[in-house]
């Protein structure tokens, strides 16, 4: 099958480069390290694009989304991130809004099934769930482009239930997360360059297989809602038979 695989990191949590390596060992595709995606398309004035983020912040969890009127405190933030100048950190946004806007800034002739754009970004996404009516932090936002929120992987899946229970008695989550090591990924672990591979690889199934998820939870395709299962399914670099065997297609 005759695809091409474009990466995009404006992540400082991960090595974009040793994805890279590992998915065109895997799939043995062109696979291009394109940097920061909003260097290589570029999104016009630093001011109205500040703005065009701020728009899309999750105000209220508990409402679906509606465009914030941003006050002048987070247009600024927001030119801060773009430069780099602090990391994004404990805000969300819609992540269905964020793929729009980036779609809007890819060229026309790469908007095709053939182009797999893989966004890498340290932005928390969340998307509205009609089922219980509230936002979640999501990992994955697929589609053109698919979207991997590095800090999504450490605060979307949930830690072990027994983390939750003490966490109401502890004094310090400092502590708690200390007692935990090793049971759910953090920040600074090693551990998440490995998870995202698989994440960015569930962005290639979905867009050349259209699907993304697989049932079983030893498939690096496993959609894991839990640290425990993300770090059983990813650490071993296992796919089940029938995705080893599209692997190859
Ligand atoms: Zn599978």
């Amino acid at each position: 099958m005759k695809f091409q695989i474009f990466l995009y990191s404006g992540s400082k949590l991960l090595s974009v480069r040793e994805i890279e390596r590992y998915l065109k060992e895997r799939l043995k595709k062109n696979v291009e390290d394109r940097g920061e995606f909003l260097n290589h398309c570029p999104k016009g004035s630093a001011e109205e694009f500040a703005k065009t983020l701020a728009r899309i912040r999750i105000i209220d969890v508990m409402k679906p989304f509606k465009y914030n009127e941003p006050l002048y405190g987070e247009i600024e933030y927001e030119k801060r991130v773009l430069k780099g100048a602090v990391a994004p950190g404990g805000i969300l946004y819609d992540g269905f809004m964020l793929q729009q806007i980036f779609y809007e800034l890819l060229p026309k002739e790469e908007k095709n099934l053939e182009s797999v754009h893989i966004i890498f970004t340290d932005r928390l996404l969340a998307t509205f769930d009609e089922n219980d009516l509230r936002y979640h932090a999501r990992v994955n936002i697929l589609g053109c482009p698919s979207i991997i929120s590095v800090s999504g992987v450490v605060e979307a899946p949930a830690k072990p239930r027994e983390y939750y229970v003490e966490r109401q008695f502890a004094g310090s989550e400092e502590l708690l997360k200390l007692k935990y090591k090793g049971r759910f990924i953090d920040y600074d672990d090693e551990r998440l360059t490995e998870v995202v591979k698989g994440c960015a690889m569930q962005a290639v199934f979905y867009q050349i297989f259209g699907e993304a998820f697989c049932e079983s939870k030893k498939c690096r395709l496993y959609n894991a809602h839990w640290q425990e299962e993300l770090i059983n399914a990813q650490l071993k670099d296992n796919f089940c038979e029938r995705h080893e065997k599209m692997l190859r297609l």
